[in-house]
């Protein structure tokens, strides 16, 4: 099937409320399922486009941006997602890079583009059209686009830059489909548990089961909001909240407000909701289940969160954009029991280990993680040399992170390839510093990496965030738990939040970079 036809069947949920949305001037906007259809059906016939034509969307979080995905869907086109946090010149790369029929963006986005040079076609999809418009266009019948092929592409969505520049994967109508069939698992999983804890069957929590409500707190371009934030919900029937851009006091105020069951984030997002605006002193008796990914969950902040919401389920996801979401997954009991796994590997996707010779390594052993599902990716955009280098022959995807499988099929993650510092000749795994230092009393964030060093080649230093005491203990901390060479030359507790990228993983490069005057403003502090 293609994706259209799924969502199409989501048109069943009706009159409930599907978009709650407050991005339009603060004004709060709640649309129904039935609502977004019919909304999303007056938008086709005006795109202009037929089967196969490239569609650029960038927008911030809002109502429109979602529309305008169906509404692509629909005509048979292929969505590009572009980050619209960008700068003028980085959004018109991206758009010349990928030579859409038509760009769909908000009115500050549209102003932004065309500053940046881009000349083609845009709709700003927050203006109403002209009338005339509308009726000249819905005159003419809407093309029957017939269904795409399950192979056929579906929507380019852009990495997150971590390790360096973003790179476009170009997802099928099969690798999406199959990405949300994993979220789906997931929410069965959640059902599950909560069952278990209320000591009933699955069927009748189901049916007694008051609307579900999840919180988008990812930008709609990035992988985990379009799929387990969007249309995961979407197929679920579940309501969506809005979340224009991050901010841990405006979540806390909506989950308790509209009554939020769940929602998924990266760690920082959740150490603001624990840390910064305090949740657990909230009345947040509506949440049933957090989720994290993206990047690892410190362990304190893990243990916080047990400690004083032990009704919540939390779980754990691992995936990239090049896999259409998580490909392991693991909640409550399952995840408590491997705490430091970043889930087990769902059956919808398979996961080997390469050693450095290109050969498979058993149980425990660390290599790079390779995953082959039907939920990888086709290929990057417009790099045929990248695609070769991260794509086996025989259809295996290299994610560029290092870990292992133990013999239960959980996956964990020891460190990115490009994260590894080499310190005197020797490896260093920063995950595997950063795992220790976020067990030191009061960690909550913290980042490791290496800084040139004329006698070691790098040196391996470190950055802590939150409420530490006794910072002159760190160095020591590590040492004594991991190997003595593996312990970072200098630990600079930071004043406030780290910096982080615009999915909220933590910006290593923007570390890097300001570490000289880290460093500097410390020594004078003394
Ligand atoms: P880029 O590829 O541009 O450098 P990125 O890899 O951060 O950026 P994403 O696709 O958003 O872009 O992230 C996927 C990566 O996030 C994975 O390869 C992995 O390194 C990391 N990751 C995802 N989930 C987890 C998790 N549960 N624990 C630890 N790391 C995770
Ligand atoms: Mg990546």
């Amino acid at each position: 099937p293609d994706l259209n036809q799924m969502i199409e069947q989501a048109r069943r949920h009706g009159d409930k409320t599907f978009l709650v949305d407050f991005s339009s001037n603060g004004q709060e906007r709640r649309l129904t399922f039935e609502q977004v259809f019919a909304w999303r059906d007056q938008l086709v016939p005006l795109l202009g486009i037929g089967r196969g034509d490239r569609v650029a969307i960038c927008m911030r979080n809002r109502a429109e941006w979602m529309v305008a995905y169906l509404a692509v869907m629909k005509a048979g086109g292929v969505a590009a997602l572009l980050n619209s946090r960008g700068a003028p010149t980085e959004i018109v790369a991206m758009i010349e890079d990928v030579e859409p029929a038509v760009v769909l963006a908000d009115t500050r986005r549209a102003e932004l583009i065309r500053k940046g040079g881009y000349t083609g076609r845009m709709l700003d999809l927050t203006k109403p059209f002209p009338p005339e418009e509308i009726a000249r266009r819905q005159s003419g019948e809407i093309e029957n686009t017939g269904s795409a092929q399950s192979g056929d592409d579906c929507a380019i969505l852009f990495t997150s830059g971590t390790t360096g520049r973003v790179k476009g994967a170009i997802l099928s109508h099969r690798s999406l489909i199959t990405g949300l069939m994993g979220s789906q698992l997931s929410g069965i999983m959640v059902m599950h548990n909560m069952a278990k804890a209320y000591g009933m069957s699955p069927e009748a929590l189901m049916a007694n089961l008051p609307q579900q409500a999840s919180l988008l707190v990812y930008p709609l371009f990035h992988i985990s909001g379009l799929g387990s934030a969007f249309l995961s919900p979407l197929l679920a029937g579940s309501k969506v909240v809005i979340m224009r851009r991050w901010s841990g006091e405006e979540a806390v105020r909506l989950i308790a407000r509209e009554k939020v069951t769940n929602f998924a984030a990266v760690p920082t997002m959740i150490w603001d909701l624990v840390n910064g605006a305090k949740l657990l002193d909230h009345d947040v008796s509506c949440l049933k289940n957090i989720g994290s990914g993206g990047q690892a969950l410190p362990i304190n902040l893990l243990d916080s969160l047990r400690e004083h919401c032990p009704d919540i389920v939390l779980g754990v996801g691992y995936g990239m954009t090049e896999t259409s979401g998580a490909f392991a997954q693991a909640l409550g009991e399952d995840f408590m029991r491997k705490r430091a796994s970043a889930g087990r590997v769902l059956p919808l996707a398979s996961v080997c280990i390469e050693g450095p010779d290109g050969r498979i390594l058993p149980a425990g052993e660390s290599g790079e993680i390779l995953v082959r599902s039907a939920m990888v990716m086709k290929g990057y955009w417009n790099r045929p040399e990248e695609t070769q280098k991260a794509m086996t022959a025989d259809g295996w995807l290299r994610t560029g992170d290092v870990g292992y499988i133990d013999e239960e099929g959980y996956v964990f993650i020891v460190d990115r390839t490009k994260d590894m510092v080499i310190s005197g000749g020797e490896n260093i795994y920063c995950a595997e510093v950063e795992r220790v230092l976020s067990e030191f009393e009061g960690v909550t964030e913290c980042a490791a990496f290496g800084i040139p060093d004329e006698r070691l080649g790098e040196l391996l230093v470190a950055v802590v965030g939150g409420d530490v005491h006794n910072a002159d203990r760190i160095i020591d901390w590590v040492a004594e738990r991991l190997a003595r060479y593996k312990a970072p030359g200098h630990v600079i507790v930071s004043d406030g939040p780290l910096p982080r990228n615009h999915v909220g993983k933590i910006d290593k490069m923007a570390l890097r970079a300001a570490w000289p005057q880290l460093a500097a403003a410390k020594m004078k502090s003394g």
